[in-house]
């Protein structure tokens, strides 16, 4: 029996699914074949020296500890820098002496539904009464903030002028049943005074994912899938964050 080609395109298409979904690909087949059936939007900021890292952080250093052209077997880098450079999840004990560190991190908080949220338009740090009138889908349960911070990432250095949430803010979030609060620059609170705020989202259990490039993001309806280096007792841990829609 013969199958008709228009069966035979989504057997395809739905086999090329359950490759991408469950990691069994092909070596032979190109990489193009997945692009095609679903969009990924790398929102990760690339770990380089003199990247942009928080007042006060450690710099980031990446030199070859070992290396070809000096006659080593291999070229090894050595990574020297902040739990908190570039896109990375903030633990409770980041802010909560004695809390658990990032390995306690839920991974279903991760990965799923993401809500990129329209807050470019916010000029101060968002209160609860921001919050409210910004454009949350209910049942949201991980919301990324694409805020006026973005274009903080086009300037040459760190900038300490960026919006983040306050402690009302941070409540209303909690009380909506949010899991995962991400935003477009390093720090999910004011640089003023960071505390209160992220010690309701940790308390809350609510994983705060920080650093994120949203730069080519439109707002709207994304899978999001977030893995921070399994790093047991840390405060934080870099992360390599993406966003998929079919
Ligand atoms: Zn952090």
């Amino acid at each position: 029996m013969s199958i008709p080609e228009a069966r035979k395109t989504s057997l395809y298409q739905a086999w090329e699914k359950y490759e991408f979904n469950v990691g069994t690909r092909n070596a032979h087949r190109p990489a193009i074949g997945y692009t095609s059936i679903m969009q990924i939007i790398d929102i990760s900021a690339p770990v380089r020296a003199g990247m942009h890292v928080y007042e006060g952080d450690p710099p980031v250093s990446i030199e070859r500890a070992a290396s070809i052209a000096a006659g080593d077997l291999a070229n090894v880098t050595r990574l020297a820098f902040g739990a908190h450079t570039g896109t990375h999840v903030d633990a409770p004990v980041h802010f909560i002496e004695g809390a658990p560190g990032v390995e306690t991190l839920p991974l279903d908080a991760l990965i799923g539904p993401a809500a990129v949220v329209d807050a470019t338009r916010i000029t101060a740090d968002i209160d609860a009464a921001a919050l409210a009138a910004l454009d949350i889908p209910s049942g949201a349960t991980r919301v990324l903030f694409k805020t006026p911070n973005s274009a903080l990432w086009d300037e040459p250095a760190f900038s300490p002028h960026f919006v983040g949430l306050l402690p009302d803010a941070a409540r209303a979030l909690a009380g909506r049943g949010v899991r995962l609060a991400g935003i477009d620059y390093l720090s999910v609170a004011p640089q003023a005074d960071p505390a209160p705020a992220h010690e309701a989202l940790l308390r809350a259990g609510i994983v705060i994912l920080e650093g994120l490039d949203l730069r080519r993001v439109e707002p709207g309806a994304y899978t999001l899938i977030c893995l921070p280096l399994l790093i047991p007792g840390a405060d934080g841990a870099p992360a390599r964050a993406v966003l998929t829609r079919p």
